[in-house]
């Protein structure tokens, strides 16, 4: 096996292990991955350190830059199925959904493609007679790259673009719960010809290659999306060498619905916010808010069209919703649904694995839902990272936004009404990184994406996601 990716070549653990990557739709064995140990981590920052220090990227211009990632473009564009099937079968999701993975991964490319090549600096206007004062960009150096089992191509490459873009050199983890497509992608990304070091992976767990990659003192930058307790340990670990950090947590997403919205949209939304992949998603609309006078009609709806949710191998025709990643996982999501029983939610539907004996060597859950929840219960504080909602119903816009604001989180949220002032008034109050009005789930490469309060640190995609992986430098000079 040769799965790690160290200064323009492919080579195996030095010494790490190797572990055995599961398809969650029946528990067999795709692949045997190679795991890279400390060692292999100090090659790897070793190689990037040398391709930042020494080599021809940084010094490159952004419009050559622009250039390198256009021919990453076109590698996923050529290869768009090939890395939707092997995402689909390492995560679970259906094929259409990570083919719009592999087609917003591509659009990601392309947009900081084009950022990169037009953004070269400013002259400030300093007032003072005889200086000119210039504000340029410079790449931080080298990035270590860690992202989740979740999205594996899509946030990693939120990070990997602009960090590319910016003229870093980079060295990633996926998931060791998901790393094939990450391995798929860096084939990719290698073929166009990038100089040997700016980019290398390794792969393995938190303890054995993560840990050791945020506290090498060769990297500059950590950014990571996972989970809030990974979150607080790897920014512990960059305090300690104030390395530059940028955090992607976890999310408790309110979708809030008032009495005046449509209700089949509403209804089509709220399902697809919480069960889209299992749920297994941070942006999830998990907490359903909705307005009392409301709430029979609506949530008898959910529970009836929830109950119908064709599950299955996403490679399948017809299926809607995959199993979740991981026997572990699973059992985490069981636990949380037997706490939101213990605690007095009323379950409306699922709470269960499927019946179903097709499905019984996968890690599937049905999509469930729990009623008449209240803002006490740990079905309402936690990330479950499920197919589980919780419900909790309110009277006045005051109350809606108070229990949807009622969050250490902050990553994301909806509003659902006819009336577009009371829309717009009930987004600005509320304190998450996106809010949708009347919709759920859409995002573009150009607009920000983070979390307030405990969702995270910093801001992907947009503008503001390139500055990210950017030093600012102010160049004064008297003439
Ligand atoms: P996780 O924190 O367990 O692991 C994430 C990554 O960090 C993995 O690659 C893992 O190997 C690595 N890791 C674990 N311990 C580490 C350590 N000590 N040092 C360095 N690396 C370490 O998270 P997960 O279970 O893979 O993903 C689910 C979480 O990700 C959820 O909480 C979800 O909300 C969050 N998430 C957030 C966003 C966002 O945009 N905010 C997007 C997707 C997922």
């Amino acid at each position: 096996m040769a799965d790690l990716y160290i200064n323009g070549s492919w080579t195996g653990a030095a010494d790490g292990g190797t572990r055995d990557v599961l398809d969650p739709a029946d528990g067999s064995v795709l692949a045997h991955v190679d795991e890279a140990g400390k060692s292999d981590v100090d090659d790897a920052v070793g190689a990037a350190r040398r391709a930042f220090d020494d080599g021809p990227w940084r010094t490159t211009t952004a419009g050559e830059r622009a250039t390198a990632l256009r021919a990453i473009v076109d590698g996923l564009r050529t290869n768009r199925e090939d890395l939707a099937r092997i995402e689909s079968l390492d995560t679970g999701k259906t094929i259409a959904e990570a083919e719009t993975d592999v087609d917003d991964i591509t659009a990601v490319f392309d947009y900081y493609a084009d950022t990169a090549g037009k953004d070269e600096g400013r002259v400030v206007d300093t007032g003072v007679k005889g200086a000119i004062s210039r504000i340029v960009y410079e790449p931080i150096g080298v990035c270590a790259l860690i992202a989740p089992w979740n999205y594996p191509l899509l946030q990693m490459s939120w990070k990997l673009a602009p960090a590319l873009a910016a003229g870093n050199t980079c060295v990633i983890k996926p998931s060791e719960v998901t790393p094939l497509a990450t391995i798929e992608l860096v084939r990719i990304i290698a073929a166009t010809g990038l100089p040997a070091g700016v980019l290398n992976l390794l792969l393995g767990d938190g303890a054995g290659t993560g840990a050791p990659m945020t506290e090498h003192p060769g990297v500059d930058m950590v950014s990571f999306t996972g989970g809030l307790e990974t979150g607080k340990r790897i920014m512990a670990t960059c305090a300690a060498d104030v390395k530059n950090v940028a955090l992607e947590l976890g999310g408790k997403n309110p979708n809030v619905v008032f009495d005046d919205a449509d209700f089949d949209s509403a209804v089509d939304y709220a399902l697809n916010a919480v069960f889209f992949h299992s749920g297994q998603v941070c942006s999830a609309g998990a907490r359903l808010i909705i307005q009392e006078n409301l709430h029979d009609r609506f949530v008898d709806e959910l529970a009836r069209r929830a109950a119908r949710i064709k599950l299955g191998r996403g490679q399948d025709e017809g299926v809607e919703v995959g199993p979740l990643v991981s026997e572990a996982h699973r059992a985490k999501v069981e636990r949380y649904i037997q706490t939101a029983k213990d605690e007095g939610a009323l379950l409306r539907c699922g709470g269960k694995r499927p019946d179903d004996p097709a499905l019984a060597d996968g890690f599937f859950l049905e999509p469930t839902i729990f009623d008449r929840c209240d803002r006490t219960m740990t079905i309402v504080r936690e990330e479950v990272f499920g197919p589980v909602l919780s419900v909790e119903t309110f009277v006045s816009e005051d109350e809606a936004v108070f229990l949807a604001n009622d969050t250490e989180f902050g990553l994301a949220g909806a509003v659902w009404t006819a009336d577009a002032g009371r829309g717009q008034r009930v987004a600005q109050r509320l304190r998450h990184g996106t809010v949708w009005i009347n919709d759920y789930h859409p995002y573009v490469p150009q607009a920000e994406w983070g979390g307030f309060g405990k969702s995270g640190i910093g801001r992907e995609l947009g503008p503001t996601g390139l500055e990210e992986y950017r030093e600012s430098k102010h160049i004064w000079q008297n003439t």
